[in-house]
């Protein structure tokens, strides 16, 4: 039976990731410090033989017993309001964590793939984004701790493909939604449906002409799983195309959850880019891959998980207590 360990396991596309190689027939060790990771999303594995988790921060040394043939690098908070909230802890888990997992996969000769970001590409000038832009980031604005983290990340992994021969995988990732998306932590679609949902009006920042192309969560772990399985060790866009406006966006949430309420418009964040869409040419050349699920079946599927939540999960605005884990 193969051995895969997933970091980032309680979290939103890492409990996804838990869910399809323990159906895939894997030994799935999960790890998670539960910064932004929940255990619900994962607590209906916890029954099973195959099943480990492990609760760790990943920018501390690894340990794990035993022979590894996967090693799947997810941990990082990975919304804006998060950046904000604990930036020493995104920039340590994109550098620090990532060298520790580099460092196992060298001695367990296992293969790693690392979750990268559309955010590699900053604000973009070129439009859509293929692999070989570079980008256009400002290092010291509040997306630099993420931005630059994911892209020394990046870099790391290359070196220890290069200069260790460690077998290295890279997706560059687009917005991504679906269920177990946290409700609060910022990110637009939690925050449109959670606005529906209690009866506010919804936030368009700015005047909503930005753009994203979402992709459904189980379109996006196919991606992820044939990029592991393939021999492509440079990035690889995964993402859903299909471009749309924050104000489209938000009328489209208006239609389906059939909320009365109104859209508001609010200051635009810094930095916030202004178009994104992936160019997933490579994808279909190298992965034979290509999204399949459409937003508005997705969005379908995303609202009824909001819907099955408590009235209590649909309250909370900050679950959680980084003052803990905050380390200066
Ligand atoms: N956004 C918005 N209202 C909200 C939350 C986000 O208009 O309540 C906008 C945000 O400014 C950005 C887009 O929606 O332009 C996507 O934001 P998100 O945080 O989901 O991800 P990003 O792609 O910016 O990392």
């Amino acid at each position: 039976m193969k051995r895969v360990l997933i970091t980032g396991a309680a979290g939103f596309l890492g409990s996804h990731l838990c869910d399809r190689f323990i159906k895939d027939g894997y030994h799935v060790i999960a790890m998670d410090n539960l910064i932004t990771g929940r255990l619900k999303n994962i607590e209906h594995l916890f029954p099973l033989e195959h099943f480990e988790f492990y609760n760790h921060d990943v920018s501390k040394f690894i340990h794990i017993p035993g022979e590894l043939d996967y090693i799947l690098h997810f941990a990082s908070p990975a919304s804006p309001i998060d950046y904000l909230k604990i930036p020493i802890q995104t920039l340590k888990v994109g550098s620090l964590g990532i060298h520790n997992c580099l460092g196992l996969a060298k001695a367990k000769g296992a293969r790693l793939i690392i979750a990268s970001t559309s955010e590699v590409y900053g604000d973009p000038t070129v439009h859509p984004q293929t692999e070989d832009y570079w980008g256009n980031v400002n290092p010291v604005g509040p997306r630099g701790v993420y931005d630059e983290a994911k892209r020394f990340q990046e870099a790391i992994t290359m070196a220890y493909h290069n200069f260790h021969g460690v077998e290295t995988r890279i997706v560059r990732i687009f917005n991504t939604y679906g269920p177990r998306m946290r409700l609060n932590d910022g990110r637009v679609l939690p925050a449109f449906i959670g606005q529906a949902l209690r009866g506010e009006d919804l936030t368009v920042f700015g005047d909503g002409s930005q753009t994203r192309s979402f992709c459904y969560v189980d379109d996006l772990v196919e991606g992820i799983v044939r990029l592991l399985m393939s021999d492509y060790p440079y990035p690889v866009n995964v993402g859903n195309p299909s471009e749309i406006t924050i104000s489209q966006f938000a009328e489209e949430i208006i239609a389906l959850t059939g909320t009365t309420q109104k859209v508001i418009y609010k200051d635009l964040p810094v930095d916030d880019p202004k178009q994104r869409q992936p160019d997933i040419t490579k994808a279909r050349a190298i992965l034979n891959w290509e999204p399949k699920i459409d937003r508005s079946e997705g969005l379908k599927r995303t609202y009824a998980y909001f819907q099955s939540l408590s009235k209590e999960e649909l309250l909370e605005t900050d679950h959680y207590n980084f003052d803990k884990y905050i380390t200066k």
